[in-house]
């Protein structure tokens, strides 16, 4: 066999920011035969996707679908086709992923007012409401539910209210907590909420659950121009996804096959276990790098437990310390992101991904290799503190 025939991708523990591992149910789903993208029975799969969907997402909303395409398809498709030329949005900027929302509403043609909050804290909702009403008449309000570049989590409670008073839409980023941490679309009164396959659900990258309220529907219809976007505009998706059925684009058919197979698994594990099993292991993991001797990147009390950021010791070496997980343990984790760079680590605990046995297998790799760079780590320490966490103590 030649080389460029060779596939043999290796077993992975994936414990990055994204993708997290895959269920088997879920690979093996995506292994089913191809069926039409018209054909009766993908369109039941499809439906039956359409209401797995609003009960994880918890919405009642008529427009929820998949669009095609990883996260950042849906982030598109929220702000494209809720912000026109001209629009007001004021979007929450504390991480890389609430930056990359505000720069697709200024290619969207809008104005945009930033409000920033320093890497590792949340969005202040008071600076917030004061540029919410700097700003005059504001179109859409938004914020990023779980910051996977910070591993800071922001209540998103305060900000639906800064919004409905302000008579703006409010969208909310949840493609790392959906499926890990509560996402409460219809009790939140979100407007536009997308989210993707590849972390907390755990299915391969690929769609972008979405769901728009009926004030964002509306917001759509009385658009005066068309979507800047032909491939992710939202009418043109619904009338695909709803009994229209009209062709829009071919759907990539596997993808839903794992995202039907990913949900089922969610709703058979129940929400509420999911969260806690997400809570219980993640702070197990922070409980057990703090006793190891190292500090917590993001502001106590607003912590994800789906990632977190951990600061490099001085003097160890950031792309030894993770290429020597990888090597030895299998184990991805991810680097800094932006001005985080070279200045922590992030560690996922998503879905398939978040399980005891990988945070203890982790912080005992982990502090081996900090040992080995100089840094006097408390393994037995922290193996013990994230025991007793898991223990429920
Ligand atoms: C991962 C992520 C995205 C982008 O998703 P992709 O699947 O990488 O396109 C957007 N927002 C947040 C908060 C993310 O963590």
């Amino acid at each position: 066999m030649s080389t460029a025939s060779a596939f043999n991708p290796p077993p992975r523990i994936l414990m990055g920011p994204g993708p997290s591992g895959a269920n088997p149910r879920v690979i093996r789903a995506m292994g089913a035969p191809l069926l039409g993208h018209l054909d009766p029975e993908f369109l039941r799969i499809m439906d039956q996707c359409r209401d797995m969907l609003r009960r994880v997402m918890r919405t009642s909303n008529q427009v929820t679908l998949a669009t095609p395409g990883t996260g950042t398809s849906g982030m598109e498709a929220a702000v494209m086709n809720l912000v026109e030329p001209g629009d007001n949005a004021v979007i929450g900027v504390c991480g890389y992923f609430g930056e990359r929302v505000a720069q697709m509403a200024e290619r969207a043609g809008g104005t945009v007012t930033r409000v920033s909050a320093p890497w590792g804290s949340p969005v202040s909702p008071g600076a917030f409401a004061g540029a919410v009403r700097e700003a005059g008449k504001v179109k859409l309000a938004g914020i990023v539910h779980a910051e996977t570049s910070t591993g800071v989590q922001t209540p998103v409670e305060p900000f639906a209210a800064i919004a409905r008073d302000a008579g703006a839409l409010l969208l909310v980023d949840c493609v790392t907590s959906l499926g890990g941490v509560p996402v409460e679309v219809d009790r939140w009164g979100a407007d536009a909420v997308y989210s993707g396959t590849q972390k907390c659900l755990s299915a391969p990258p690929g769609v972008a659950p979405i769901t728009f309220s009926e004030r964002a529907w509306s917001a759509v219809r009385a658009r005066e121009t068309p979507c800047n976007s032909w491939y992710l505009d939202m009418s043109l998706l619904e009338a695909y996804w709803d009994e229209r059925r009209a062709y829009h684009h071919t759907a990539p058919i596997s993808m839903i096959y794992a995202l039907h197979e990913a949900l089922a698994l969610v709703l058979e594990e129940g929400m509420e276990a999911r969260w806690a099993r997400h809570e219980r292991n993640g702070r197990a993991l922070q409980a057990g790098l703090e006793a190891m001797g190292l500090t917590l990147h993001a502001q106590e009390g607003y912590r994800l437990p789906v990632l977190t950021t951990v600061r490099i010791p001085d003097g160890v070496n950031d792309a030894e310390v993770r290429g020597a997980l990888l090597r030895r343990n299998g184990i991805e984790i991810g680097g800094g992101l932006g001005e985080l760079k070279g200045r922590v680590w992030r560690v996922g605990l998503m879905g398939e991904s978040s399980t005891a046995g990988n945070v203890l297998l982790f912080l005992s790799a982990l502090g081996r290799i900090l040992r080995e760079q100089g840094f006097r780590a408390d393994v037995r320490g922290a193996v013990s503190a994230a025991e007793s966490r898991l223990a429920g103590d």
